[in-house]
Formats: C-alpha cells, sequence, structure tokens
C-alpha cells in the first residue's frame, strides 16, 4: 500500500476515535483532529504537544502563535514547511490548552508510532517536553532522558524497526510567544538540525 493510503487510514481511525477523552469535546465545538502535514518522504519529523485553538479550528498543525514561530525557525536554516513533516504526539486539543494526560498521550501515541514507521525519518525533532520524554523512553535513549533544560539541542542516535535515526530533543516553540529572549536559544538548535542534515546527506554518511 503507498504511504498516502497508510497515512489516509490512520487519518480515518483518527476521526473516528469515539474512545478518545477528547473526542466528544471536538465533535461538541465543531473541531478537527489534527493528524500532520507535510512530505511523507520527509527526512525530518518535527512532534510537538498537542493542537491549539487555531490548529482545532482548522485542522492544521502549528498554524497559531506558536507556528509563527516554527516558520520563522524553519525559515533561519532555509528549510521549507513543505518538505519536512510536522504532527503532534496528541491529535485532538485538550481542553483549554491544559496539559495532555498520560492515558491521552498513550491513546495517540499509537498513531504517531505508525505514522514514524510510514514516514521513515532519518531525524526526529522533538518540540516541548511530552513528545521529548515519550520518544526518548520508547526508542532506547531512557538512560540519556533527562529536563529539557539539560539535553535541549543534543543529538541522540537510536536504531527503529526501519534503521538508524536521530532525535533532536528541542523547546517547545511556545516557549519564544512571552518571552522573546529565547528565540536565540531556540534558533542556536535549530542551527543544530541544519548542521545534522548536512552531515546525514553528505557522502561518507551511513544514512
Ligand atoms: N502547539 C503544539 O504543540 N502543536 C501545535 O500544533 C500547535 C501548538
Amino acid at each position: 500500500m503507498a504511504k498516502s493510503e497508510k497515512l489516509k487510514e490512520i487519518r480515518d481511525e483518527i476521526w473516528n476515535l469515539k474512545e478518545s477523552p477528547l473526542y466528544e469535546e471536538r465533535i461538541n465545538n465543531n473541531a478537527y483532529p489534527v493528524i500532520g502535514e507535510g512530505s511523507h518522504d520527509a527526512e525530518i519529523m518535527f512532534i510537538g504537544e498537542a493542537p491549539g485553538k487555531n490548529e482545532a479550528a482548522t485542522g492544521k498543525p502549528f498554524c497559531g502563535r506558536s507556528g509563527k514561530i516554527l516558520d520563522e525557525l524553519l525559515k533561519h536554516i532555509k528549510l521549507d514547511r513543505k518538505d519536512v513533516y510536522v504532527t503532534n504526539i496528541v491529535k485532538d486539543r485538550p481542553t483549554n490548552n491544559r496539559d495532555p494526560k498520560s492515558d491521552e498521550i498513550e491513546l495517540y501515541a499509537k498513531f504517531l508510532d505508525r505514522q514514524i514507521e510510514i514516514i521513515k525519518p532519518k531525524i526526529i525533532v522533538t518540540l516541548g517536553r511530552f513528545s521529548m520524554e515519550y520518544i526518548m523512553k520508547r526508542y532506547g535513549l531512557e538512560e540519556q532522558f533527562d529536563t529539557i533544560s539539560k539535553i535541549h539541542g543534543q543529538k541522540f542516535e537510536t536504531k527503529f524497526n526501519y534503521g538508524q535515526v536521530f532525535v533532536l530533543p528541542l523547546y517547545h516553540p511556545a516557549v519564544a510567544v512571552y518571552n522573546n529572549n529565547m528565540i536565540a536559544d531556540l534558533k542556536k538548535d535549530f542551527e543544530g538540525v541544519d548542521f545534522l542534515l548536512k552531515e546525514i546527506n553528505s557522502p561518507s554518511s551511513m544514512f
């Protein structure tokens, strides 16, 4: 089955995910689940936390204030959003943007795992502590797991079913919404994404 067909299956399952504690609120608010967007052959996948108000109103990831910051960061390293894949760990908006609960993460992460297996990114950039914790613990980096303030911007190498992957935990772009000083830190960390991308595409790369 083609990648797009498999991703459509995931979309349909999430659309009908009545067992989710967030489903009823989605329907009551005429909102959308946010599945993910971008290239199905992306070398880089960005994984955020959960949709906010703008995202749930449109079905598109990172299209509000955090999204503007993400766009600025991508522009900083001359990456086009259409060439990467952007998604979240939780696909429906938690009430009033509260933190996602562990049962919600557990439920939706199964879809994220499948998206990763289909798209097969070589670099996974986690945005914020929830996706960082899930990805690191799920994919063999439990021992290196620490607080985001200690490990943001560091690269970790691990093995997925389809091959080697670099995991790069970064701060969530929302940290710069209210604290403009953070944009400098985020830009520096994004330069690490650019560096990694060049590394995996160098002629001597094992990827
Ligand atoms: N914050 C996220 O983590 N994801 C989005 O899609 C928007 C805001």
